[in-house]
């Protein structure tokens, strides 16, 4: 996903806070914007080839979309056969019919344009404001709306919410000239509105290994990863090429258009495939790995931005749901203090299935036989995790400086009877030889869980990072 911004500073609005508020540009000023504009619009069907763009977003200083030139543009872009999803950052003061208009003319695909459209409660009357999301809405444009988290704005945010019509996410962006921090009933209030206003308040430190998949274009030809990370110098990256590793001094990723545009998996399982539209997938439930995706490498606990995904997700009432290898016990010691944000899971790599719920607990165990523990002594320690009288996973471990290779897996693998390696799998984990049913996956885990809950799986999703999660997540299709 391209994020393009022009030299464009002029908006017809005028919001206390903002440094572009009733700017005028000159008629030099506006040409010099769409010839620039223009000639990113033409040269990005030839990049795209090396860059494999697939959508598009305008995030001007100023308000594009009162410029004709920049539907025309979004248009022409929306015609191509590569480009699934074009749109602008928006205060919606344009006539809908007018630009529309425009947008067709030009032959725009109406389903693949989306909107950020901002509210500013001093410019613009709920009504108004809601009347123009609905008419873009029953156009068969996408669109989110939001709105800065001034406390002295609730009120009006309250009533555009109830006003909106059905399906459109209202987010909050935190205010940054607060001076203060949020009270606890105004950080309550605003979570009211915005499930996901939690993570605006625990924004994740910046790591610009998760940036290299996105591009931040100027008008001017300046090219950054991000809104608030340092341009590639003139001449050294040319964006013909996919990019090099950002250059990023930033501590923290501090706003939506920086995070939100990062490779994690709790933006794409918030927003999908171009989480920067901010458009909501709608889950009912979502299965996350441990370690790796909740726990990042090497850490002890999840970190509060990924806590803050997890407790709007619940607040929304999806389920959540661990899939993981790790056996129950141990999966909810690491992620102690979030626990009661899910609802079970599937445990030991499938062999184990679990379902919390008010009324009370489901479970089911892929057991199998384990005497195979006796073809297996003096290969390493064993662990054995049982259920009842049944056993549903062997650990194999070794010391932690001694990780298995597969070549020395597969031998030990041999001294198992072929009758009893029919029904059973193993897979390495480091000095972990995880050995369960053949029938166990998390894959299969998921999709019963989903089949008690009655959710059909295309209103689930995966998030996961190791070689047990890839049958999981191609099942939902990630
Ligand atoms: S500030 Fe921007 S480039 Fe830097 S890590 Fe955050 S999102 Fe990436």
């Amino acid at each position: 996903m391209i994020l393009y911004r022009g030299s464009l500073k002029s908006c017809d609005q005028s919001c206390i806070y903002c440094p572009f508020s009733k700017q005028k540009s000159s008629v030099r000023e506006l040409e010099r914007d769409r010839a620039q504009w223009l000639r990113f619009v033409e040269s990005l069907p030839e990049r795209t080839k090396a860059l494999d763009v697939h959508a598009l977003m305008v995030v001007p200083y100023g308000e594009a979309l009162l410029h004709p030139w920049y539907w025309e543009g979004l248009a022409r872009l929306s015609g191509m056969e590569w480009m699934e999803a074009v749109g602008a950052q928006t205060n919606l003061s344009f006539s809908v019919e007018g630009a529309l208009g425009t947008y067709l003319g030009a032959g725009g695909q109406v389903g693949k344009l989306r909107l950020w459209a901002t509210f500013h409660p001093e410019m613009v009357s709920v009504e108004a404001f809601a009347g123009k999301c609905a008419q873009i809405q029953e156009a068969g444009a996408a669109l989110c709306v939001g709105a800065v988290g001034v406390p002295e704005g609730l009120g009006a945010i309250r009533r555009l919410k109830e006003a909106l019509p059905e399906g459109i996410y209202l987010w909050i962006n935190k205010m940054d000239g607060l001076k203060r921090s949020y009270t606890m009933e105004e950080k309550e209030a605003f979570l009211d509105i915005d499930p996901y206003f939690g993570r605006e308040l625990a924004c994740p430190p910046s790591d610009a290994s998760r940036c290299r998949g996105r591009l931040f274009v100027e008008g001017d030809g300046k090219v950054r990863a991000c809104n608030l990370s340092l341009p590639y110098g003139v001449g050294q990256y040319t964006w013909q090429e996919p990019p090099p590793m950002p250059k990023c001094k930033r501590r923290v990723c501090s706003c939506y258009l920086a995070y939100g545009g990062r490779d994690d998996p709790m933006n794409t399982i918030l927003f999908g495939r171009y989480p920067l539209f901010r458009i909501p997938r709608r889950l009912r439930a979502v299965f996350f790995d441990i370690d790796g995706t909740l726990i990042p490498r090497g850490g002890s606990s999840i970190p509060a931005h990924t806590a803050a995904g997890l407790a709007g997700l619940a607040r929304e009432g999806v389920y959540l749901f661990f899939a993981t290898t790790l056996p129950y016990g141990e999966a909810m010691e690491r992620c102690r203090g979030y626990r009661h944000l899910f609802a079970g899971g599937v445990f030991a790599g499938g062999a184990h299935i679990r379902l919390e719920k008010k009324d009370g607990v489901r479970e089911k165990f892929y057991c199998f036989d384990g005497g195979i523990r006796h073809h297996l002594e003096g290969a390493a320690r064993t662990l054995v995790y049982r259920s009842g009288e049944g056993v549903y996973k062997m650990t194999l471990l070794r010391p932690r400086r001694r990780p298995w290779e597969e070549r020395e897996a597969a031998g030990i693998w041999e001294a198992v009877p072929a009758s009893c390696r029919g029904s059973l799998r193993y897979f390495l984990e480091g000095s972990c030889m995880q050995i369960v049913s053949a029938e166990a996956d998390k894959a299969t885990g998921a999709s019963i869980l989903c089949q008690w809950l009655g959710i059909p799986l295309s209103e689930a999703a995966a998030a996961g990072d190791s070689k047990e999660d890839e049958g999981l997540l191609r099942f939902f299709g990630a």
